[in-house]
Parts: structure tokens; C-alpha cells; sequence
């Protein structure tokens, strides 16, 4: 019975949520799932928030090129990553360190999905845990 009420709730919850703007629709996070939506082609892309946890640790003098572009929040190892070839701005060759602490950039996953575990959470709290 329980159950049948929540989906109930969940279920008014995602109809409100469509009513709304779209603005809204982002402004909590669940966190754990990113990846999924990225798939359908939105008119207006919106950079994610800067990451709040990395650790550079055997990084830290690798340089990597961050197209200037507002909707962008990627960073590339690859000079001619399609992904960067593509940028209608113009672009900066920087220290990894730098790319995303000054400018909040995540990892390419064209180019750079081996730098993911810059972003680790887990990875990070295993560095500095015991
Ligand atoms: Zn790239």
C-alpha cells in the first residue's frame, strides 16, 4: 500500500515538474546518475556546475586545450579532439589543475574518459581517508 502512495507521489511530482519552466527542472541534483540525457540534441546547452571534488594527483603538469565557449565545461588532451575542432570560440592550452579549478572543467569523454577519475568522489576519499 505504501509503495502504491508513493508512486502515486512520484508520479504527481514528474507532472508538476513538466509544467514548469525548464529552469526548474535542474536546480536539485540527484548526483549519482549523470550520464543518460546527454543523448537528446537540446538547443541550448547548459555548463554544469564547477566540480567540487578532483584530485590531481600525477596530473597536475598535464596540459590540455579548454574551448572558451559559455556552454562548454570540457577540457581535452587531444589538440584535435572533434569535440574542441568543433568550438566556435577560441581556445586555451592550460595545465590541468588550472582548467578546472579556474575554469571548472570536466573531463572530455571523447578524448580524455581516462581522466574520469580526477572527478572520483570515492577516489578522492580513498587519497585522504586513512
Ligand atoms: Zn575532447
Amino acid at each position: 500500500m505504501l509503495k502504491n502512495t508513493l508512486a502515486g507521489m512520484v508520479c504527481l511530482l514528474i507532472s508538476l515538474a513538466a509544467c514548469q519552466s525548464p529552469d526548474n527542472a535542474q536546480t536539485e541534483q540527484t548526483g549519482t546518475q549523470e550520464a543518460g540525457t546527454a543523448a537528446a540534441d537540446t538547443v541550448q546547452r547548459q555548463p554544469r556546475p564547477k566540480p567540487e571534488h578532483y584530485s590531481f594527483k600525477g596530473v597536475e603538469k598535464t596540459r590540455v586545450y579548454i574551448c572558451m565557449d559559455e556552454t562548454e565545461d570540457t577540457f581535452h588532451q587531444k589538440h584535435d579532439c572533434p569535440v574542441l575542432v568543433s568550438c566556435k570560440s577560441t581556445f586555451r592550452n592550460l595545465t590541468l589543475p588550472r582548467a578546472v579549478e579556474a575554469f571548472g572543467r570536466y573531463n572530455c569523454e571523447t578524448c580524455s574518459a581516462d581522466l574520469a577519475y580526477v572527478f572520483d568522489e570515492d577516489a578522492v576519499q580513498f587519497e585522504t581517508g586513512l
